[in-house]
């Protein structure tokens, strides 16, 4: 695409109408462009479109109208969700018209440097700790994209002091074209989206264009332990600032010992950044981090790496590292009682995450998980099931698969929940209660789900605010 404010007076489709599709769509208008807002959803169901309009901005709900792009239309933006097989996009790209998400828009207006941070899992939780070691060190961050405001909001609002720190989805990514960021962090490839995305390689692709642009002044910040960041690397002209909890480096952030290594030997590792000069500098034992399990040293990695990347001393780094105490939804804990233990692990939405949640415990674990199903390959789950699952509780629409595994892994505690006719917080209740009836004192019940939410419930956060909720009836017997 060409500079947004070029598009005066040529017509922008908007595609979506949720929050960043709203942004994009005030500030194409404000700009002087034809703005056309679109969304399937029934009129009723956009309570957005009467402010739009207001303001003169033309709102079509209720379909996606094959008319709506035609070779008047200059520019599409596309809410990250909507797939590129809709009739409009695919219009749009027979007509060679350019279809962008809302970063790639927020990218042109943003007079900050921008630090992007992907990958499967750990964005939320690397991007807001990442913020804090940035606010800490003075560099007056705005946290914004997946997480926080409208991207295009936040950058609208940034001057050239401030630093744009944006967590970055593979769908978000895919609509860019330009965008540059001054730092930018791949944390980890697992499967997942495939639904969205088709194929690996599209997925794979998609995150990958985080890099396309970066030159030698800009730098990649890579996961040294994951094969497809360690690919990308060799392609990228950036200048490669790698992490690993399984190996010394060159240059970059490391444990030492190695966390294989450290587990046999029983010693502490500790956090190391070794410098381009060759010079290792301390930051801080792993034992002194404020959250546990081995995904959260990668994150503590990623973080401290961009930090550096962005000029915060090192000191206030270990500073930051020592005080975070994590993301709600994200292993977080919720109560105790009777010495049984409960975390709210709701953000965990595919099997990968809530592998490495399971191995963050040394207790045993009564597990409650299920959802929607995505066609992920459960299986995954096996070998954790088999060495720390005492019990499962399985829900929506994949309980039967996630069961199943549970009886390959040989449980004798696996129970199914219907969703109750009488409300939500009514199967969550059971789903507690039946977790809670097969645990002992010294165990943990941990709601990790593998799935996402929208087959029973609004959102991921709903979903653990009801596990919260279930969980605190619990303790107070109600
Ligand atoms: P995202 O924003 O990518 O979904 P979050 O920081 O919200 O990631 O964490 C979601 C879940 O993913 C966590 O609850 C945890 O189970 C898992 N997770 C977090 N960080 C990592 C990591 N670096 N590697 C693998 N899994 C992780």
């Amino acid at each position: 695409m060409e500079h947004p404010s070029a598009y005066r007076g040529r017509r922008v489709v908007v595609l979506g109408l949720a929050r960043s599709g709203v942004a994009v769509a005030k500030w194409f208008h404000d700009a002087g462009a034809l703005v056309t807002v679109n969304d399937k959803k029934e009129r009723d169901r956009c309570p957005e479109a009467d402010e739009l309009e207001a303001l003169g901005i033309s709102v079509v709900c209720g379909e996606h109208p094959p008319e709506l792009v035609n070779e008047d239309v200059a520019l599409v933006v596309k809410n990250p969700g909507i797939p590129y097989s809709i009739e409009p996009i695919r219009r749009a790209a027979e007509l060679g018209i350019d279809t962008v998400t809302e970063v790639e828009v927020a990218y042109f207006l943003c007079k900050a440097p921008m630090i992007g941070i992907t990958g499967s899992n750990g964005k939320t939780t690397t991007t807001t700790w990442t913020g804090l070691m940035l606010e800490a060190g003075g560099l007056k961050p705005i946290v914004a994209g997946n997480i926080g405001r409208a991207l295009t909001e936040a950058a609208l609002e940034a001057e050239p002091d401030n630093r744009m720190v944006v967590e970055l989805s593979s769908f978000q990514l895919k609509g860019t074209k330009q965008f540059r960021p001054a730092v930018a962090c791949l944390l980890n490839i697992y499967e997942t989206h495939l639904d969205y995305h088709g194929t690996m390689e599209d997925y794979v692709v998609s995150k990958q264009k985080l890099f396309a642009n970066q030159t030698e002044s800009d730098v990649a910040v890579l996961n040294w332990d994951d094969s497809v960041c360690r690919m990308t690397a060799a392609n990228v002209r950036s200048k490669v600032l790698a992490f690993s909890t399984k190996e010394t480096l060159d240059y970059g952030l490391y444990v030492q010992p190695p966390l294989t290594e450290a587990k046999a030997s029983g010693v502490t590792p500790v956090i190391v950044y070794r410098d381009e000069a060759g010079i290792e500098h301390e930051l801080l034992p792993t034992s002194e981090l404020g959250i546990p399990g081995s995904h959260n040293i990668e994150n503590a990695l990623a973080a401290s790496a961009m930090a550096i990347a962005s000029g915060v001393a090192l000191e206030v780094i270990a500073r930051v590292l020592r005080e975070f105490r994590g993301v709600e939804h994200r292993l977080e804990f919720v109560a105790g009682m009777n010495d049984v233990q409960f975390y709210n692990d709701s953000k965990a939405t595919n099997p990968a995450a809530t592998t490495k949640t399971i191995e963050s415990f040394q207790q045993p674990i009564v597990l409650i998980a299920g959802g929607l199903d995505r066609g992920s390959d459960y299986m995954e789950l096996l070998p954790v099931f088999e060495s720390r699952i005492k019990g499962l509780v399985a829900f929506g629409e994949t309980k039967e698969k996630i069961a199943r595994v549970a009886r390959l892994a040989g449980m004798s505690g696996v129970k199914t929940v219907d969703t109750a006719a009488n409300g939500l917080q009514i199967t969550v209740n059971e789903a507690v209660e039946a977790a809670y009836a097969m645990a002992e004192p010294g165990d943990v019940v941990l709601l990790s789900p593998a799935c996402a939410s929208w087959d029973m419930f609004p959102s991921y956060e709903e979903r653990g605010r009801m596990f919260k909720q279930s969980v605190h009836n619990l303790v107070k017997g109600e």
